[in-house]
């Protein structure tokens, strides 16, 4: 048995708060969109339009529905509030995505189990916190879990879906059917694991190629030559740093292993303080033209 989901709240309207909305609101979901004040909302309604804009030419539909239709029902049917409880007051789903900091999360979670109905399911977005970091600042660890999604929900758009052992089963597969609803692929994880599926494969794999090149194995081009070629993959491991921006690795292997502190080094003296930032810096491991 799974719960019936009308009614979906989205904590946060920044990045992924914001493509999460959208992708509910286009397949049809009633949402409103929570942030802490009426200015950040302004500009969150400008987000909205874009996103509108973006969804009508590049998200999939059903066949037979009409991109731009869908994109201007869903723009024209977000409904957004700067106060939780009326954010909450009729959500049956509500899913969290503020910044990635654990004290200002369990706050949160507390005060939105004060307002939200006993029956409304509670989910993270958090992309490196446990669901089991949280789960008893919910004040309802059974009916709370983490829905994952990755940026740009629209093209990317798997739904890592992992519980807590509290976490009722009939929840978690409300949250599954929830995540095929809105258009995604659900990935449902058996248990909590740092990095869901993704960056468990992902990092391990960046920080290999990272090592070949830093050590002087091998040039990134090459390395990323070698992966395509000989795997098929559209992408090597240096043209997906260019795409994520080096200062995210940078950052997460700043604080790491020994290796990694290395690697992290390496990637300052050599790109990050020459400006090479990625692709959004015109320049990366490979350079980009500009318009
Ligand atoms: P962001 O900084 O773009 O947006 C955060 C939003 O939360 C802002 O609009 C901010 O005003 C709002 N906010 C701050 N305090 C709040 C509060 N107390 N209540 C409600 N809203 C509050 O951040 P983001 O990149 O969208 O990341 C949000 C979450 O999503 C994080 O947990 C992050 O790990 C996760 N995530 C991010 C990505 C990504 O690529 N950016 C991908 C997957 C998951």
């Amino acid at each position: 048995m799974t719960q019936t989901i009308h009614n979906v709240t989205v904590l946060g309207s920044g990045v992924l708060g914001s493509q999460i909305a959208f992708q509910a609101a286009f397949h049809g979901f009633a949402v409103t969109v929570y942030d802490i004040n009426d200015d950040i909302l302004a500009d969150a309604r400008k987000r909205f339009g874009a996103l509108a804009e973006v969804y009508a030419t590049q998200a999939p539909t059903p066949e037979g529905v009409d991109g731009k239709a869908a994109a201007d029902q869903a723009l024209a049917g977000l409904r957004y509030s700067s106060d939780l409880a009326d954010a909450a007051k009729d959500a049956d789903l509500v899913i969290e995505a503020i910044p990635e900091i654990l004290d200002l999360k369990r706050k949160v979670f507390g005060n939105l189990n004060d307002v939200a109905p006993s029956s409304t399911i509670f989910a993270t977005n958090s992309s490196t916190l446990l669901p089991s970091d949280i789960a008893d600042a919910t004040g309802r660890p059974d009916r709370f879990l983490a829905l994952h999604f990755a940026n740009e929900v629209w093209l990317h758009n798997t739904a890592e879906i992992m519980g807590t052992a509290q976490t009722d089963p009939e929840v978690f597969d409300t949250i599954v059917d929830f995540a095929t609803k809105i258009g995604a692929v659900p990935i449902p994880m058996h248990k909590e694991k740092a990095g869901y599926v993704l960056n468990s494969l992902l990092v391990p794999f960046l920080t290999a190629a990272l090592e070949l090149a830093a050590d002087g194995y091998a040039e990134p081009h090459d390395v990323d030559k070698v992966w395509s070629i000989a795997t098929g993959a559209p992408l090597g491991p240096f043209r997906i740093f260019d795409i994520v921006g080096l200062h995210t690795p940078y950052n997460i292997m700043a604080n790491g292993t020994d290796l990694e502190r290395r690697l992290a080094q390496w990637l300052k003296d050599n790109y990050i303080d020459q400006g090479k930032l990625g692709r959004a810096s015109g320049e990366g491991f490979y350079t980009y033209p500009q318009n």
